[in-house]
């Protein structure tokens, strides 16, 4: 199976249609949570993800827009996207958001938002988390998102080690377990603005890393014509 795996939409729909353009024909869509806040269009990006062959789980600001989170525990540009994200959200994708899980397993994979420890919240952003977060999944690899950064752990017998991952890397997956980051779709913060996500090949169990373009600009009108954080809106051009 060719999968497409990303994370991190956050209501990015420019981003989004960017990634399944530039992905080509895909098996199955396995999203990693966090389809919606900071950005314009959370109906939307729903909504398409919805029309595709997909597995999901719940991200923090999923749970944030639904208000199964306290959002005293968000930035507080972050919680006001939050807020404005719920109120255009639609009964309907309330409800698919609301009965999204915080952890799948499927064949080799484990799928969570933050990391298998605490699947909500938790950060993955060194060797030290990954290394601690090894002993709570079973399958040899776990995928994650919510750091918006591309990043590969590695289980080591002394150590974890830890890589960025390159836009155009091919990766075959070999015996290590790992901890794999695609970074994120809709706000990246490595200091590339572009949409990031990974094709998995599940037959020859390689992973292949890219970077897409996308016209952040569109996205950026639309959040200014909503009323979002100028803060928001600017880092998108810079990847932060
Ligand atoms: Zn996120």
């Amino acid at each position: 199976m060719r999968a497409l795996v990303l994370s991190d939409i956050h209501s990015n729909l420019a981003a989004l249609e960017a990634v399944l353009s530039d992905a080509g024909e895909v098996d199955q869509v396995w999203c990693l949570g966090d389809l919606v806040g900071y950005g314009p269009d959370p109906n939307e990006c729903i909504s398409r993800i919805r029309e595709l062959p997909h597995i999901c789980v719940a991200g923090n600001h999923d749970y944030g827009v639904l208000g199964k989170l306290d959002l005293s525990d968000f930035n507080s540009h972050a919680r006001e996207a939050c807020l404005w994200n719920r109120r255009q959200l639609s009964a309907d994708n309330r409800q698919y958001l609301d009965a999204l899980g915080e952890t799948l397993v499927t064949g080799d994979f484990t799928l969570v938002h933050g990391s298998p420890r605490m699947p909500i919240w938790e950060y993955i952003l060194g060797p030290e988390e990954a290394e601690a977060n090894f002993g709570f999944f079973d399958t040899p690899y776990c995928l994650v998102g919510h750091t918006h950064v591309p990043a590969i752990f590695i289980e080591g017998t002394s150590s974890c080690k830890a890589f960025p991952l390159r836009a155009g890397q091919s990766l075959s997956l070999g015996p290590e377990r790992l901890i794999i980051n695609p970074g994120g779709v809709g706000q990246p913060r490595d200091g590339d603005p572009g949409a990031s996500y990974m094709i998995l090949d599940t037959e020859r169990v390689v992973i292949e890393h890219y970077r897409v373009d996308y016209p952040i600009e569109e996205t950026q009108k639309r959040m200014l014509k909503a009323g979002l954080p100028p803060q928001l809106i600017a880092r998108l051009s810079i990847g932060w």
